[in-house]
């Protein structure tokens, strides 16, 4: 039996179904979690629910956890180690919808789409207003040299922006002219867009001390925490940063965040590896590795 959390799609509990028997249920409380999941052997979430220390003490038949997608920060996989439980993602599986999605929020910032079309949309007619920047010619920092930093910068190629790179963890940034230091990184770039894990190293790392280095665009499709929020709010407020796009947050969905007020930052609800193509592609890694557990 396998326990999947509502976010997952009809289409992707279609495709799990063919596996075994399929509970498709509201997780976002931790006890109705742990509740729904005595006697199932597997479990699969994306993003949400937090799947913490208590679920693992709690359900001593659990064999696997599956998060659709990258990143693990939802889950306690000490605690799961510590139990014997395995935890799988699916890494790869949307890289290009990230990049893509990255690349759209630039030329959404630099051409001020989203504004110009509630303009329109509002019966005005202002071109000067809304004049733009290209995207060539710019220098654009990828902060994490990973899957998707390295698709957008391969992606960059045709856009005639030269690409910089900051990655402590890589070796090889082929043709990218790599720095070791953050500041000087952010200091040589007209662009910015972070492609790190959320850890307790990159949790905050860019900071008031960081986003003062800084006068050009931010754009964060990684996770929420790595910005903090507040530092980039003053950034922003003052002018010393032109702009930013946000498709995570540090608490999601964001409520009231006072970023809602100002007019130099764009948003989307973490829609970067939500297309069709990334998902599917998602959910057909997690049935391999699924029925691989069950039916080794
Ligand atoms: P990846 O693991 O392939 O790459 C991450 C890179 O970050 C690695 O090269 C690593 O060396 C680097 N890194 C780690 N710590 C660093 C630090 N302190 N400073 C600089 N670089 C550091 O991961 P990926 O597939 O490229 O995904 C990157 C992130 O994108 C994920 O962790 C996830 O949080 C996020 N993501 C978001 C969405 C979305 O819908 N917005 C979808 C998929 C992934």
């Amino acid at each position: 039996m396998i326990l999947v959390h509502k976010d997952v799609n009809a289409k992707a509990v279609s495709i799990l179904s063919d596996i075994s028997h399929i509970e498709h249920a509201d997780l976002s409380s931790e006890n109705e979690l742990i509740k729904r999941l005595r006697g199932k052997r597997v479990l699969v979430v994306r993003s949400k629910p937090r799947v913490g220390r208590k679920v693992f003490e709690s359900c001593s038949g659990l064999r696997l956890v599956v998060r659709l997608g990258v990143g693990l920060d939802n889950i306690d996989t000490d605690a799961a180690k510590e139990f014997g439980v395995k935890v799988v993602n699916t890494p790869g599986a949307t890289t290009e919808s990230v990049a893509e999605h990255t690349l759209g929020l630039a030329l959404s910032l630099l051409r001020n789409i989203p504004h110009a079309h509630i303009s329109v949309r509002g019966k005005r007619w202002e071109r000067k207003r809304f004049q733009g920047s290209e995207l060539h010619g710019k220098t654009w920092g990828i902060l994490g040299f990973g899957r998707i930093g390295r698709r957008l910068a391969d992606l960059l190629r045709v856009f005639g922006t030269d690409v910089l790179v900051y990655d402590p963890y890589v070796s090889g940034t082929g043709p990218f002219t790599r720095f070791s230091d953050l500041h000087a990184f952010l200091r040589a770039s007209d662009i910015v867009s972070v492609h790190v894990p959320l850890t307790s190293e990159t949790r905050g790392m860019l900071s008031k001390s960081e986003l003062e280095c800084f006068n050009g665009y931010l754009i964060n499709t990684s996770r929420g925490g790595v910005v903090d929020e507040s530092a980039l709010y003053d950034a922003l407020s003052s002018g010393s940063l032109a702009g930013a796009a946000l498709d995570v947050f540090e608490a999601e969905p964001p409520v009231d965040s006072p970023l809602f007020g100002l007019e130099n930052i764009i948003f989307t609800p973490h829609l970067g590896g939500s297309t069709k193509e990334g998902q599917d592609r998602a959910v057909r890694h997690a049935a391999d590795l699924i029925a691989k557990e069950l039916d080794p």
